[in-house]
């Protein structure tokens, strides 16, 4: 006996259900964490859950537990869930898609019948956007330690309000924060699914992507100052152009991904201010990002070194000053073996073709892998487009991403 398959039309019409609450629908779907419409989404999301038969419960920083109680509850439990919050005018897969998965899956499980044995339970994690509080993954940062009280306190959205004094006035007891994080072994094993991002599926045609590793994320902020003069007026061997400097760093940080000994590295100058930035002037002062990713943390770190070397050449060369700062140089995380194991027996069981990847944007399973064995399931994106209205995945795709999560989360249980 096996289970059910999971119905396309349950998936929908959550989705769409969501997709209600939404600060502004005339451009995609806008839902900024413990705004109105994502207070309501909360909601709409407890009732679904509470509907398949799951009891709801949440912690002290709006992380939602919906559990499907097993025969032996003592046992650590086992997890699956997503984010419901977005980026302005985003699309409405991107963290949907794996929670109501999750939804899905329980409800299958429970109809399956037969008792297993661990817990199950189907999370929303609080904010993985840094949309309000400009700072990711707030939920499972705060289940993995990384997000204390005091640190809460400081984060604050644009009005100045502090995290903490929205969650206080929303009725969350600030007393029980230091419950939230959650200890090494709690969790028997979590599984994701979430919607690639990307195009690789799309173009291989494979359906399903089993992630074998997130990317460790590494960031920079990157300040040059040179010597603003008139573009008229000073002759090319005169000039100490900040912003060409910049371009050469942006060349020399594709120039390293590309020809690094990752297939998995990735690097990118995403945002550039150029100062005064007017047309007949040269360049005084220049401030830019460096965003380096990859699956191997050597590789990374060699050629974020190399950057480093390479910046301080053209400091000396163009006679000008660059400062660097790093904001952060993340492990990546790797999958769990086992759970790998056990979704690639239920996609070759179930004649489902899949793939074995990377993902190179970073999750909560990120988070939730510094205190519990993860995976990730991945379905296609259409054209590879993300945070964008123009965001879709099929929700054929997602029904079979479903059927694979509720068996290998059944098999989880059972372990
Ligand atoms: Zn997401």
């Amino acid at each position: 006996m096996a289970l059910k398959r999971a119905l396309k039309s349950n998936i929908q019409e959550m989705i769409e259900g969501l997709d209600k609450f939404n600060s502004d629908p005339k451009d995609g779907t806008t839902r900024i964490l413990f705004t109105e419409p994502e207070l309501k989404a909360r909601n709409y999301i407890k009732e679904e859950m509470a509907k398949v038969g799951l009891s709801v419960r949440e912690d002290a920083i709006g992380n939602i537990f919906a559990t499907l109680e097993g025969s032996d509850p003592s046992l650590p439990v086992v997890w699956t869930g997503s984010h419901i919050d977005t980026v302005i005018n985003a699309g409405k897969f991107d963290g949907m898609a794996g929670v109501v998965a999750g939804i899905e899956a329980a409800r299958l499980i429970k109809e399956f019948g037969q008792k297993h044995k661990r817990n199950i339970e189907v999370l929303v994690y609080t904010s993985e956007e840094p949309t309000r509080f400009g700072l990711g993954c707030l939920g499972s940062r705060a289940m993995a330690g990384e997000l204390s009280l005091d640190k809460a306190k400081e984060l604050k959205d644009e009005e100045g309000n502090s995290l903490t004094e929205v969650l206080e006035s929303l009725g969350y007891d600030l007393a029980e924060f230091d419950q939230i994080p959650v200890k090494q072994g709690g969790v028997f094993a979590a599984v994701e699914l979430h919607i690639e991002q990307g195009a690789v599926l799309e173009s291989l045609e494979v359906p399903i992507g089993i992630v074998e590793s997130i990317a460790g994320p590494s960031s920079f902020e990157v300040s040059i100052a040179g010597k603003q003069s008139h573009a008229g007026g000073t002759p090319m061997n005169l000039r100490h152009d900040a912003f060409l400097a910049c371009c050469e760093i942006a060349l020399e940080a594709e120039r390293l991904a590309k020809e690094s000994a990752s297939k998995d590295t990735v690097a990118t100058v995403g945002r550039v201010e150029v100062l005064p930035n007017a047309s007949n002037v040269i360049s005084g002062e220049v401030y830019f990002s460096i965003d380096i990713r990859d699956s191997d943390y050597e590789v990374k770190s060699e050629c974020i070194d190399n950057l480093m070397k390479f910046i301080e050449e053209v400091e000396e060369d163009r006679g000008l000053t660059i400062k660097v700062e790093k904001i952060n140089d993340d492990q990546p995380t790797p999958s769990d073996q086992k759970i790998i194991k056990i979704l690639e027996e239920s996609c070759t069981n179930k004649e489902i073709r899949f793939h074995k990847m990377i993902s190179g944007a970073f999750h909560d399973s990120m988070m939730v892998g510094k205190f519990a064995p993860i995976a990730m399931i991945f379905v296609p994106s259409k054209d590879g487009i993300s945070h964008s209205p123009k965001e879709w995945s099929d929700y054929s795709d997602i029904a079979r991403g479903t059927d694979i999560l509720a068996d290998t989360l059944l098999k989880l249980a059972n372990e």
